[in-house]
């Protein structure tokens, strides 16, 4: 397979990829734009041409910003990017060369840039317990997934765990679908509302949010589910499927609660599988616990020619996404000769600005919806953490004991983090299991060293590379 040349290629047609393109392709730039999803939109927009289409009454129920984003959609698609649906990104090479295949299993493709953008989004950060491997428990986000592309929603007894805008916000979604909410278990302190004080003078000036949020609590506690505040233990429990949840609150009796589905929520954290495999630098967020792309305001990573835009940079929503996939869109046209540095910064100014607004709230949300420590590092030392390899964390304090003080050195031990989805569940749990058996920070501790492939590649696909 022959070597394809653009100017600038996008990977993720989320907010921030879509925006980027629409950009670039202003200043006359030669765009792909590849995702592994079948449609365009990203996650919080999945399947939003089908859905603006053939269910328009739960589209406009899904928002006004399902609207904003349907127009971006379409500029999308009347620019001159090339689009490449159902392409995953396996590797990419020092000189820019990207590998990916389709999930049709066909050969691999190669394709080359002087610059690449990286608009990968987030992925949910996982909520290890026992019995979170249970079928019946799940990603709130799954829940969400299935409704967006193709309509279904859940039945039966529904439990909803975690904290966080997001699992508030898909609770309220799948209430105005007409699903019944037996019982919602509030993960969050209580004492973190006290914390993000001080963040709320700054936090008004995104008024929208905050009134959304609460108008959002509102509808949950008025809804007729069972609300449970300051959860801080939990089990699931069931033969061949989730049967029934047990949780304490604080240091309370355990309660009991029938379950047929228990979706989880503990945050989102940026997908830095791509940075990580080319090696740009990482800095630890410690509000939120996770590593991110060390960026500059165009979203250049350390690596020269390699810039990063929307949540895969910092979770910050999908407007954020927008912005940022613009401003590294400017970048590129600046650095590719289209526009000059003078052009660059006018653009900028009013992208910058609105940027400033929207990220107002930020500090606030992030100290409001802290991770907690019973999911960041579970103390039933028979809970799994890395599922592909069916690792737990006696399993990963054990090797640290034996000497195997890093996730890389954890990893060939016991095989944590080998298993098709390299590390990517598992990688920031198996770091603070590490970190707090060796009693001291994840920064310490590090993070898998990710490897190419970074999507499972069958050996005929690579056989097949030029
Ligand atoms: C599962 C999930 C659901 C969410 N739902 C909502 C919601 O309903 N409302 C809300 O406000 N926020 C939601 N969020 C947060 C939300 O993702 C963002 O704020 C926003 O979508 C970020 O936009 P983005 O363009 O940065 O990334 P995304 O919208 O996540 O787009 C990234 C794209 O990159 C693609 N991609 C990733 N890796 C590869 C690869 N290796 N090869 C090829 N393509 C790749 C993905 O398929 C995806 O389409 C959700 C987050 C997650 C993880």
């Amino acid at each position: 397979m022959s070597l394809t040349k653009y100017d600038y290629v996008i990977i993720g047609a989320g907010p921030a990829g879509m925006a980027a393109a629409v950009e670039a392709c202003q200043y006359g730039l030669n765009v792909l734009v590849l995702d592994e999803q079948p449609t365009i939109g990203g996650q919080i927009y999945r399947n939003i041409e089908d859905l603006e289409e053939q269910r328009p009454g739960e589209f406009h129920q899904l928002g006004a910003d399902y609207q904003e984003a349907f127009e971006l959609a379409q500029r999308f698609h009347s620019s001159e990017a090339k689009y490449r649906p159902g392409r995953s990104i396996w590797q990419i090479d020092s000189d820019l060369t990207l590998y990916h295949i389709g999930q049709d299993g066909g050969p691999s493709e190669t394709c080359h840039a002087p610059r690449i953008l990286i608009a990968t989004g987030a992925m949910e950060r996982p909520m290890p317990f026992p019995g979170w491997t249970l079928p019946g428990v799940m990603a709130c986000t799954a829940a969400d997934v299935l409704y967006k592309s193709s309509g279904l929603l859940p039945r039966g007894e529904i439990v909803l765990l975690g904290s966080g805008p997001l699992l508030l916000l898909i609770a309220c979604r799948l209430l105005d679908a007409g699903v019944k909410i037996a019982a919602y278990l509030d993960t969050n302190p209580h004492l973190a509302p006290f914390q993000a004080l001080p963040y709320l003078p700054e936090a008004l000036r995104g008024h929208d949010y905050l009134l959304k949020g609460i108008a959002m609590l509102w509808q949950m506690f008025t809804s007729g589910a069972k609300v449970h505040l300051g959860v801080t233990g939990i089990e699931a429990q069931g033969e061949a499927h989730l049967q029934k949840v047990q949780f304490q609150q604080g240091t309370a009796t355990w309660k009991e609660l029938t379950a047929d589905l228990l979706l989880l929520h503990h945050g989102v954290v940026p997908n830095v599988q791509i940075t990580r495999q080319l090696g740009c630098e990482h800095a630890w967020y410690e509000k939120q616990r996770y590593w991110e792309p060390v960026l500059d305001q165009w979203g250049n990573t350390s690596i020269e020619n390699i810039a990063v835009a929307g949540d895969s940079g910092r979770v910050c929503g999908s407007a954020n996404s927008v912005l940022t996939g613009r401003l590294a869109a400017l970048e590129t046209a600046r650095a590719l000769g289209k526009i000059d540095s003078s052009q660059q910064t006018a653009l900028a100014v009013p992208l910058l600005k609105r940027q400033n607004q929207e990220l107002a709230i930020r500090p606030f949300l992030d100290t409001l919806f802290p991770p907690r420590r019973p999911w960041l590092v579970p103390q039933n030392e028979e809970t799994l953490i890395c599922r592909c390899e069916e690792v737990s964390v006696r399993e990963i304090r054990g090797a640290v004991r034996l000497g195997a003080l890093s996730p890389d050195r954890v990893k060939p031990m016991i095989r944590c983090g080998m298993g098709p989805c390299q590390g990517r569940m598992c990688g920031l749990t198996a770091s603070e299991i590490i970190a707090d058996e060796r009693q001291v920070s994840p920064v310490d501790v590090g993070y898998f060293r990710v490897r190419s492939p970074i999507k499972p590649i069958t050996l005929g696909q690579l056989a097949g590379i030029d």
